[in-house]
Parts: C-alpha cells; sequence; structure tokens
C-alpha cells in the first residue's frame, strides 16, 4: 500500500534523459547519469547543445527533487511507519551527500563552457548569477566548519526542544504553556509567562555559549571565502543580488517611522479595552475582549468547502485549481495520531503538481493557513509550463508574495466561514498580526546587522544592542522588574541560530502582498491579473522584475512602507 495520500501523477513532461525505470534512491543508477553529463558537457559544440545540456541536467534534478519530495511527504504523513522514515533518510543520508559534490561539479564545468557566452543572455542571466555563487563561495576548509555549524544548531534545537516546566503538578513543555497566554484570567497569564521566562532565563548562560560557538564559526568562514564580515557574506550566500544591507536598514527605519504609530495605537487600545493602567508581556495574546477563540469550521471537510467557497468568489482559474487538488487528493489536512506537526506545502517537480500539508483543529490560523498555502500551491502551477527546472521556483521574497497575498485577498471572502460580526473581527485579528510582525521583523533583522559587524563583542554589549533595539521596536509595554527576561528574549528565535539573517524576506514580502491588496482595492480584476501574471514567471527573472510584474514596487523605504500603513490603519478602523 502506498503511504502517499495521492495517486499515480504521472511526470508532466515525458522524460527525455532520465530512463524511465531508474531507482531514484540507488546511487549506482544515478551515478552513471551524472557521469553522463559530466562527459557530454565539453562535447556541446553548439548552443542549441548546451541548451539541451542545461535542459537534460535539470530534469535530473526535478526527478531527484520530487523523490525527496515523495519520500518526506510519506514521512510526515506517517510518523509512526519505520519505513517510511528509513526510506527518507535513506535519501538524505545516502543519496544527497553523493548528489551534491556532483551537481556543484557540473556547476563549475556550465560556469566554464566556451558557448555559456552565447547563450540568450535574458534567458540565462538570473540562472548564471546563483551558479556563479554557488561555485565562487565554495571553500575546501569550510567544509568541517559547517558540519560544526550544523552540530551546534542542533543543540540549540534539542535545548530548546528540552525545556519543560512544572504547572500545577504537571510536566508541560514549553510550546503547551503558550496558549495560557489566550486565557481571560489576569492573574494566570501572569504565573505562565514568569513560570516560561524564569525556566528559560535559567538556561542563559547555555544558549550564550551556543551562538558564541556559531559566531566564532560564522566569522571565520567569511574570512575563508574572501569576506571582511559575515554579514556580506551571508548576503552573498543568500543571493541578495537585488539589495543591500543598506536597504535593510532603510526597511528598519521605515517600520520605525510608519509603523511603530499604528502599532502604539493598536496597543494603547488593547490597554484601554482591558482596562489596564499598562500593558504587560502577558497581556498581548489575549482577546481584549474576552471572547472565547473563533470556530470557523468544525470539520476539516467544512473547512475545504468553505476555502472552494472563497477561490469560487475570487477566481474561476484559482477556483478550478483547488478543486482540481481536492480531486487529485493533493491536500492532506486534518491533524491525527502519526502525523507531523506544522505545515507545509511541497511541489512534486516532475509532475509539477503542488502538494499541501497541514494539521487543522478548527482555529481561524487554520483558514489563515490553508490560504496562504494555497498562494504557493497556485504559484506552482502558474510556473508549470516552464520546462528549465530551475525557473519553476521562485527566490523566497517574492514566494510569500503569492502566499502572503493570497491571505489577504481570500479574506475578503472570509464570510465564507463567518457571520458578519465575527468575519470582522477575523480580519481584524489578520490585520493586526500584520502590524505587529513588521517591529518584530525589524528588531531580529537589526540586531543580526548588529552581531555580525561587531567583532570581538561581549555577551553584555550584544544583550544591550538587543535591549536597543527592543527600547527602537516594543512599543508601550511594560517590562518594569523584567529586564533580564527582556535582554534575552532573543534567544527564542529560532532563526539567530539557525538560518542567520534569513527573517527580512518575509517582511520583504508582506510589503509585496500589501501591494497587491492595495491594487485589489482600486480594481480588484486587475489585481488579480497582475498577481497572476508575476507569479507565472517563476523564477526566470530578477526580484524587482517580479515584483512589478504583481504591480508593486520593489522597494522598502518610506515612500512604499508609509501608504500601505494608512491603508492598514483606515481598513482596521472600519472593522471597529
Ligand atoms: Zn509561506
Amino acid at each position: 500500500m502506498s503511504l502517499l495520500p495521492f495517486g499515480n501523477l504521472p511526470a508532466y513532461a515525458p522524460r527525455k534523459f532520465v530512463p524511465a525505470d531508474t531507482d531514484l534512491g540507488d546511487w549506482n543508477q544515478l551515478r552513471p547519469l551524472f557521469d553522463r553529463l559530466a562527459a557530454r558537457a565539453p562535447a556541446c559544440a553548439s548552443v542549441a547543445g548546451l541548451e539541451q545540456w542545461l535542459l537534460d541536467w535539470g530534469e535530473l534534478g526535478a526527478a531527484l527533487d520530487e523523490e525527496g519530495a515523495r519520500r518526506y511527504i510519506a514521512m510526515t504523513c506517517h510518523t509512526d511507519n519505520a519505513d517510511a522514515e528509513k526510506a527518507y533518510l535513506h535519501f538524505v543520508e545516502q543519496i544527497e551527500p553523493q548528489t551534491k559534490p556532483r551537481q556543484f561539479r557540473l556547476s563549475e564545468m556550465y560556469l566554464a563552457h566556451p558557448l555559456r557566452s552565447r547563450l540568450p543572455r535574458g534567458r540565462y542571466e538570473v540562472f548564471d548569477r546563483s551558479t556563479q555563487v554557488h561555485v565562487e563561495l565554495f571553500r575546501e576548509e569550510n567544509v568541517p566548519l559547517e558540519t560544526e555549524e550544523a552540530k551546534l544548531s542542533q543543540q540549540y534545537q534539542k535545548l530548546s526542544g528540552s525545556l519543560t516546566v512544572n504547572f500545577r503538578g504537571e510536566e508541560k513543555t514549553l510550546v503547551q504553556m503558550a496558549r495560557y497566554l489566550e486565557e481571560p484570567d489576569r492573574a494566570l497569564r501572569e504565573e505562565v509567562w514568569r513560570l516560561v521566562a524564569e525556566r528559560r532565563l535559567k538556561e542563559s548562560g547555555r544558549f550564550e555559549e551556543i551562538f558564541g560557538g556559531l559566531l566564532t564559526l560564522r566569522e571565520q568562514i567569511a574570512r575563508n571565502a574572501g569576506f571582511g564580515n559575515y554579514r556580506d557574506y551571508a548576503f552573498r550566500r543568500l543571493c541578495r543580488f537585488d539589495y543591500t544591507a543598506e536597504d535593510c536598514v532603510k526597511f528598519h527605519d521605515a517600520v520605525e517611522t510608519e509603523v511603530m504609530p499604528v502599532l502604539r495605537e493598536l496597543q494603547a487600545e488593547r490597554r484601554r479595552e482591558l482596562g489596564l493602567a499598562s500593558l504587560r508581556p502577558w497581556d498581548l495574546a489575549v482577546d481584549p475582549l474576552n471572547r472565547p477563540p473563533l470556530r470557523p469550521f468544525e470539520r476539516v471537510d467544512g473547512m475545504v468547502e468553505g476555502t472552494q467557497r472563497i477561490f469560487d468568489r475570487l477566481d474561476p482559474q484559482l477556483a478550478r485549481e483547488f478543486s482540481l487538488m481536492r480531486d487529485q487528493r493533493l491536500l492532506d489536512l486534518d491533524n491525527r495520531k502519526g502525523k507531523a506537526p506544522g505545515g507545509y506545502q511541497s511541489t512534486l517537480s516532475e509532475a509539477r503538481l503542488p502538494f499541501i500539508f497541514m494539521n487543522a483543529v478548527g482555529v481561524q490560523r487554520d483558514v489563515e493557513t490553508i490560504l496562504h498555502e494555497a498562494g504557493h500551491a497556485f504559484h506552482a502551477l502558474a510556473a508549470r509550463d516552464e520546462d528549465f527546472y530551475p525557473y519553476r521556483s521562485a527566490p523566497i521574497e517574492f514566494c510569500e508574495v503569492a502566499s502572503m497575498s493570497m491571505e489577504l485577498l481570500g479574506n475578503r471572502f472570509i464570510e465564507a466561514f463567518y457571520a458578519a460580526p465575527e468575519a470582522a473581527r477575523a480580519r481584524r485579528d489578520h490585520l493586526e498580526g500584520i502590524v505587529e510582525f513588521f517591529p518584530w521583523m525589524a528588531t531580529v533583522d537589526a540586531f543580526q546587522h548588529w552581531l555580525y559587524t561587531h567583532p570581538g563583542h561581549t555577551r553584555a554589549e550584544r544583550n544591550a544592542a538587543w535591549l536597543a533595539l527592543m527600547d527602537r521596536f516594543g512599543g508601550d509595554v511594560d517590562w518594569c522588574g523584567l529586564e533580564a527576561a527582556r535582554a534575552q528574549l532573543w534567544h527564542r528565535q529560532l532563526h539567530i541560530f539557525l538560518h542567520p539573517f534569513y527573517y527580512v524576506e518575509y517582511g520583504i514580502a508582506q510589503l509585496g502582498a500589501l501591494q497587491v491588496w492595495a491594487n485589489s482595492h482600486r480594481d480588484a480584476a486587475r489585481a488579480l491579473e497582475d498577481y497572476k501574471r508575476g507569479l507565472a514567471l517563476g523564477g526566470s527573472r530578477p526580484l524587482p522584475e517580479l515584483f512589478a510584474a504583481a504591480g508593486c514596487r520593489f522597494d522598502f523605504s518610506s515612500a512604499t512602507v508609509k501608504p500601505l500603513l494608512a491603508l492598514l490603519r483606515d481598513e482596521l478602523a472600519k472593522l471597529n
């Protein structure tokens, strides 16, 4: 019996290079394919021959990518199945370490190819520049350092995951404790918040030690690659060709001047509604009017029906695409025993079809998640006709425009789930979440800029730098007596430890999504057409062009942020 939710999905286009009966989990069958590509490269004697070589190389990449995705999906849908786990680990531990150096070698051969300069420039410039970075940053001596980095990252995850508290006689994880912060009983919230903060503070020395180790390794990795600091190295490694560190600093400034006043207004309103003299850190997640949580649906079928109704009203093409995903069983959405936590969208690169995984339990957050992941799925389908595999996916800064726009556009028809007053509340929660996200994003990003441009700093200095950012972006929350916890709030932000500099992307994408939404207020049909046009480009063009095709400016200064915040404020006022 197959462990995959969907049935047989044929490749979108028949393979031309990888034999149909190849076992993609067997390195002995894959090796000859890499050998053939390596032998063929120097023999490509025409531009057309080199282009065919690129397509064949991409075909192999897509086949491997889909194989990995299928094994991952099977494992996450059946965490209690030992065979599924074994099959996935085999691929990650036995196949990928073999394919990576071979892919690297092919990249080198491509860059050195004498005919590369004769390829149509507009077609290949985006592929060329990321391939170049991939090759140019590689240093043999960084391989063991990266292994060390991965080990330390794992220690962070182990430490974070192991933390529990004893709450009223029961051992609870910190994740389990988070939901008590939504309880109307303020004394309970405070008790829970303090318990968690104290537990974390007890480990603060270990968190600092792990981070110190990561910092040292990263500084060395950057030096080995010829960079003066890790920030500049990270920008290059993340292929940030279209924006600079200075642009990010401008973004932080724009958040300070344009977002902070709106955040402070929202906080003041919350404080009044709760009837408090000041907001404390445990007053931020509770419903300010003490209402019970929204209940958009009872069963997952109801969520799928409701989501379909939203797309039926939004656009006939997107409605057809969502309905195709239902028919092909490309959705696994219910929370059940034996399923991994969380949610994701994955693309089956040969079938060129998307798959959505979720653990829906009947809360408003589930509706936001299905709209979000559906946006990613529409992106994959929009780029389906692109034959060059690397161009069927876009950089993350634009992928998240596809998904976050869909949350905003879909929310317009949220009555598919609610009567009018609840619909207004759901919209309000969503828009408030967007306002609150920007300052946190700016704090996390600006902190990392500071960390990696102040070599030799002490623990005390970096906590002071964090506090200065909390003063700038924390708004009007009263931390009196909680200074130690506040200074080390960054210990809970996984990205700082595991994925350095990877966070501003969500802020950039949210600006794009808000622009799509703003466009839809002026001309809904046109905004949607532009959105689809941007998605259809896949990853074939640089970010500013993807944004432009979707009707947005790729700019994060006040000029872009200001009107979007004005719109958010107007819409929030209407929902009161
Ligand atoms: Zn996403």
